[in-house]
């Protein structure tokens, strides 16, 4: 821990906004520097607020243990945004920011990043960090400038969707003003609402904006002042033309990797956006397909939804069908320009429909997973998704849980149980409306889409996710989630690494914060590690979630790491903030804040037996075309174990006291 006559380092803001919708107040104090010291930004900075809140809930008696009793939805959960010292500054892809709350869908820890630019326009109204606690009484909105909070009524937002809010607010508001909002599914609750910032990226995992919603809070813009700069304790490095300097360095690397990487590698992030990858994983045997029964797509089928099918969908499109025109975006101050914009548009030439995306794991799961290869059709369900707010993947996987049982409780007949029989009885309305659910049958998507994101008819249960949707009929086995959150795009069979970040993940399955193995291995032109491999697995899985930790905490893109090492990060903070990191130093404060992240999991009631994949991967082999591949509970007990040592953890998962001194968290436990 240390002194409190420290200073802040360069980069930083100063201030901690604190709004509390209850009385409808703010006051801002300063960032403690010790807290800067040891989380540094963003996520680090999130969690260290997060379990201070909840720690300090149980002073005032009103809890005994604050992190399992407080419910989700209730005012006592804070949310809370943190930015990084390089976000806004001249690192490249640096407009990330994180999200923190408790979750809704998992009960646990709520952990979401995104990119865009409402980041770095809070960042230039003068704080570090947004803290919201409280509800307000009716719906309201926030304006943040650097002249203070402003509260007005949303009622007029109530309907709106996030594209129709975000539009709204940015054409009243000063030019540059940044908007952050919920669409219906935020607003009505569901478990897996995500955040929207910018009008298409998201904080999209855990169920944000269902915490958000249950604030009565519906939108928070963000109006930057123009005088405010962020000081940098380095401007010549970070100036791009100064070809010593550490960020004219880190973008060349990214645009020399755009180009002269081959497509399959990394250069195709540039050339397809993230659909890039659906090819290069489907090559590897590893994308998912029905619920994750297989990983079996046939080339004709795949072929019709990989990124180069998008980039030549509007060429090759035959007259008189839909097709889908695309043109890049990006992030603030990113390079390699992954983003998406879409239109599709009809036979005739008309516009139908236009909005961000598609990315690719929303093309993984509301695709591939559902045996759907229709690109205008996932398109159009993913704008929905997106104005609706809703995470995707949990989306796509609550879908492919819904139609597997849906299929299992029919193929049961008359022996089915009277629960099992109730979800015939749950869906007759939208099977009557829609047809069935069935894998492949992509006249149901869209529908459904409006049903969870409106929470009614089917929607109403499918919008608590798919685990406690499977649970209501009795089967949460189909149910593809660790910590009730579902699984993203890559089969865990086929890569252990990849399968010991979804289950080590705080969040829940996720593919980015346990570190993401299974794309760095092909887009990075990584040695390939044999996905089935059990020794050395859990170290690399370790290092990976350190380097990703790393990138949550400085506020870098995921996807500049498939170029820029740690050490050369490093060089970019320490021109930031004048302070003096090296890759190992990074590294302990991701372990820190790995290490605090799983104990306020513990206090919420997690144990090391919330850390496992669902059984069918253990118990049901899949065919990849080139082995047969299927997780083994023996040697992942073994690879578990690895993991928590070399994290300083016991054998039951547990941070040791040793650890916790080590990393200097006393005074959080
Ligand atoms: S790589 Fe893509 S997601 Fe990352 S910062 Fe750049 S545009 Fe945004």
């Amino acid at each position: 821990m240390q002194e409190n006559t420290m200073h802040l380092p360069k980069g930083y803001m100063g201030k901690v906004l604190f709004v509390d919708l209850d009385l409808q107040t703010y006051h801002a104090e300063p960032l403690a520097p010790d807290l800067a010291a040891r989380f540094l930004g963003g996520r680090g900075l999130g969690i260290a607020f997060l379990f201070q809140h909840f720690s300090r809930l149980e002073q005032n008696d009103r809890y005994r243990n604050a992190f399992a009793e407080v419910d989700p939805l209730s005012p006592d959960n804070p949310l809370i945004i943190a930015t990084a010292p390089t976000t806004g500054t001249k690192m490249p892809t640096s407009g990330r920011f994180h999200a923190n709350f408790k979750s809704p869908l998992t009960e646990g820890l709520g952990s979401s990043d995104s990119g865009g630019y409402w980041g770095v326009a809070l960042k230039k109204t003068g704080y570090d960090v947004l803290y919201i606690t409280g509800k307000a009484d009716t719906p309201i909105y926030l304006v943040i400038s650097s002249a203070g909070v402003e509260f007005h009524t949303a009622d007029r937002f109530r309907e709106a969707n996030t594209r129709d809010t975000t539009n709204t607010l940015a054409a009243e508001l000063p030019q540059g003003a940044r908007v952050l909002t919920i669409g219906q599914a935020g607003k009505l609750g569901a478990y897996f609402a995500s955040i929207t910032n910018d009008k298409g990226r998201s904080l999209g995992r855990g169920g944000g904006g269902a915490v958000f919603g249950a604030k009565n809070l519906y939108a928070i813009a963000v109006v930057p002042d123009r005088s405010i700069t962020i000081e940098v304790a380095d401007e010549e490095s970070l100036d791009f033309k100064n070809e010593s300097g550490a960020a004219f360095k880190a973008k060349i690397k990214l645009e020399v990797g755009k180009f002269s990487r081959k497509e399959e590698h990394y250069g195709s992030l540039s050339s397809m956006g993230s659909l890039c990858l659906c090819g290069m994983v489907n090559n590897y045997g590893q994308l998912v397909h029905n619920n994750m029964r297989d990983t079996y797509h046939k080339p004709e089928d795949i072929e019709r939804i990989t990124g180069e099918a998008l980039r030549q969908h509007a060429a090759k499109a035959k007259p008189g069908v839909t097709k889908v025109k695309v043109k890049k975006g990006t992030c603030y101050s990113c390079p390699i320009l992954c983003k998406r914009k879409t239109q599709l548009i009809d036979g005739e030439g008309n516009l139908i429909d236009e909005g961000e995306g598609p990315e690719f794991e929303t093309v993984a799961l509301l695709g591939a997973n559902l045996s759907i290869y229709n690109l205008p059709v996932i398109v159009q369900a993913n704008y929905w998704a997106n104005r609706y707010g809703v995470d995707t993947i949990s989306l796509g996987g609550t879908i492919a849980a819904f139609i597997e049982l849906y299929e299992y409780v029919k193929s049961q007949g008359n022996a089915a149980s009277s629960q099992e029989k109730q979800l015939l009885e749950d869906t007759k309305t939208f099977i009557e409306q829609y047809g069935e659910p069935a894998f492949g049958n992509a006249d149901i998507l869209a529908p459904l889409v409006h049903e969870i994101g409106n929470l009614r008819g089917i929607g109403k249960y499918l919008a608590s996710g798919s685990y406690r949707f499977c649970e209501r009929y009795g089967h949460p086995e189909f149910s593809m989630t660790i910590k009730k959150q579902e699984m993203p795009a890559y089969d865990p069979r086929t890569s252990f690494t990849q399968a010991l970040g979804y289950e080590m993940s705080h969040r829940g399955a996720c593919h980015l914060e346990g570190g993401y193995t299974a794309a760095k291995d092909y887009c990075a032109g990584y040695a390939e590690w044999p996905g089935d491999r059990i020794e050395g697995s859990a170290l690399i899985s370790k290092n990976a979630a350190f380097s990703n930790t790393v990138l949550d905490i400085i506020g870098a893109c995921v996807y500049s790491s498939f170029s820029i090492t740690l050490d050369e990060y490093a060089l970019l903070v320490n021109a930031v903030t004048g302070l003096s990191y090296n890759a190992g130093l990074l590294q302990k404060t991701a372990w820190r804040t790995l290490t605090l992240e799983r104990l306020f999991n513990i206090r919420c009631g997690f144990t090391k037996n919330d850390d496992w994949l669902p059984a069918r991967f253990f118990e049901i082999p899949v065919d990849t075309g080139e082995r047969i591949a299927v997780c083994n509970r023996d040697a992942f007990e073994q690879m578990h174990q690895e993991y928590y040592q070399s994290l300083g953890w016991d054998e039951e998962g547990i941070p040791t006291q040793d650890t916790i001194h080590k990393l200097e968290l006393q005074d959080f436990v």
